[in-house]
């Protein structure tokens, strides 16, 4: 009887813990693009969908909601600290990536333009710190609602020698493998994933010295070495965070042996192959993270939430350049504010809360994940130092049919990528309203207009067709980088910064 009781007691507390405290995962990947998977993330089925092979991220859309317009920033870092943040990246001002040396601006030299005043060292939690937006993260805030958080793989969030650097002042209770590096300096463990003696780089992966000279891949090691850090939680049964923040799918592409062989098969040249191959990899992370929480049987109280961080590498065909992936049909890649920079493939499961097999249109930005992931850990009453310019997407997760087409979206890249100067790339701001986007070219005051429900390649400029359109959201981006006070290039020309959109007619 007593057993009996115990056990009813049991289920009864595991029922209302379940209500209340939902794990997290937040599955983040780097670099994908929004075609970079056999899950159709457009109307159709496309080319690239039927390169690609990831079942799992099949498996996951088939039992969650599927987003069909959520968005990033052009590159890494801006997006990472909007996601930690909860502030557009025109709000923080990390507009570009940091670079991990402190007081180094990542922005490329250029004839007419003088780089942007933006905090090229990161994000920090403490104030005070040279060039850096003082935040507080959401990890920190689920830290304190007693939430056991776990952060492995890529951070870059700030530079070396800065506190946001390091994970554990970022929220996170256990860090692996996070640092102020951008790229693993190898995937290889027989390269020590770039820790060869004698050889100090800054994006040799830390953490990992369990796997140096095995022919254990990247995301293999760090996938291993989360599933080692959940035990604890989950047998404290503590609720938990984990970002699993994977160094796959960025560059440097490398060969992963246990993948490649039918992507050459297949007649892919070398480059397509191993990045196809890399793709791979990250999904059989994401299914061995399932699997794992099935086997532990918390994968019904388990939220989990796929992410990319910016859009997949594309590299103009103009500058010869060997594009290793495209985005089709959407237009242009990495660093662009066209859709291929900033489009992402994303899905989220929550058992009991989402309906499987559903797909929501709604659009929306890594700034929301801040203020939903807190309201689905039931976290209402926390302040921070920051305005959150994120909104919850909790009612599309419980409703997939959820519309709101008065929200602003806005992007905001005022740097330069290298010599990069293709589509979209260098010096643009864009905002979407509805379905109508509008893209703002800092460098020639240039101003194009998309209807994205007709045209989602943005290859029809409706500008002069739709003057008024223009007109209105070039006044609604223009108030809100005022109100943000986003860091704006200067023109070398005049010594001046470059014209509010709506300062131009
Ligand atoms: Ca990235």
């Amino acid at each position: 009887m007593r057993k009996v009781i115990g056990v009813l007691l049991f289920l009864i507390h595991g029922t209302v813990f379940s209500q209340t405290r939902p794990n997290i995962v937040l599955f983040l990947v780097d670099d994908m693009g929004w075609q970079d998977c056999s899950v159709p993330f457009w109307k159709e089925l496309t080319p690239l969908n039927k390169i690609y092979h990831t079942p799992n991220m099949e498996r996951l859309a088939a039992e969650g909601m599927k987003f069909t317009n959520a968005y990033a920033t052009p590159v890494c870092t801006p997006t990472r600290s909007s996601l930690m943040s909860g502030m557009n990246a025109a709000h923080h001002g990390i507009t570009n990536w940091t670079s991990p040396k402190k007081n180094n601006s990542t922005d490329d030299t250029d004839a007419e333009m003088q780089p942007a005043l933006w905090k090229l060292n990161g994000l920090s939690p403490q104030p005070g710190i040279e060039k850096t937006t003082y935040a507080n993260t959401f990890p920190s805030i689920l830290k304190k609602a007693g939430y056991f958080t776990i952060h492995v793989g890529k951070a870059h969030w700030a530079s070396m020698g800065t506190p946001g650097a390091d994970p554990k002042n970022m929220g996170f209770i256990v860090n692996i493998a996070g640092h102020a590096g951008g790229h693993p300096q190898s995937y290889l463990g027989e390269d020590n994933y770039g820790n060869m003696p004698g050889k100090a780089q800054p994006q040799a992966v830390p953490d990992l010295e369990a796997y140096f000279g095995t022919d254990t891949f990247l995301t293999e090691a760090l996938t291993k070495e989360a599933l080692n850090a959940l035990d604890a939680p989950i047998q404290n049964k503590q609720p938990f965070f984990i970002s699993m923040a994977h160094y796959a799918v960025h560059t440097p592409i490398m060969l992963d042996k246990r993948f490649v062989q039918k992507y050459f098969d297949a007649g892919m040249d070398s480059t397509e192959a191993k990045y196809a191959a890399l793709v791979e990899g990250m999904d059989k992370s994401l299914g061995d993270l399932m699997n794992y929480l099935k086997q532990k049987k918390v994968d019904q109280n388990t939220i989990i939430i796929f992410m990319s961080d910016n859009g997949g590498l594309s590299l103009s065909p103009l500058r010869g350049g060997a594009a290793h992936t495209q985005n089709l049909p959407l237009k242009a890649g990495k660093g662009s504010v066209y859709e291929g920079g900033i489009r992402e493939p994303m899905i989220v499961k929550w058992p009991g809360v989402i309906k499987p097999k559903t797909i929501a249109n709604q659009y929306i930005i890594a700034e929301d994940f801040f203020p939903t992931i807190l309201e689905m850990a039931k976290v209402t009453h926390y302040s921070t130092v920051q305005t959150i310019d994120g909104k919850s997407f909790l009612p599309i997760l419980k409703n997939d049919k959820y519309t709101d087409t008065s929200r602003i979206l806005i992007w905001h890249y005022p740097n330069k990528w290298q010599s990069k100067d293709g589509p979209g790339i260098n010096y643009f701001s864009a905002i979407r309203k509805g379905a109508w986007k509008m893209i703002y070219s800092m460098r020639t005051g240039k101003k194009e207009l998309y209807n994205l429900a007709e045209d989602i390649g943005e290859q029809k400029d409706l500008s002069s067709a739709y003057p008024q359109k223009v007109n209105s959201l070039s006044i609604l981006l223009s108030n809100q980088l005022r109100k943000w006070d986003a860091p704006m290039p200067f023109l070398k020309s005049t010594n001046k910064k470059v014209p509010m959109p709506d300062e131009l007619h």
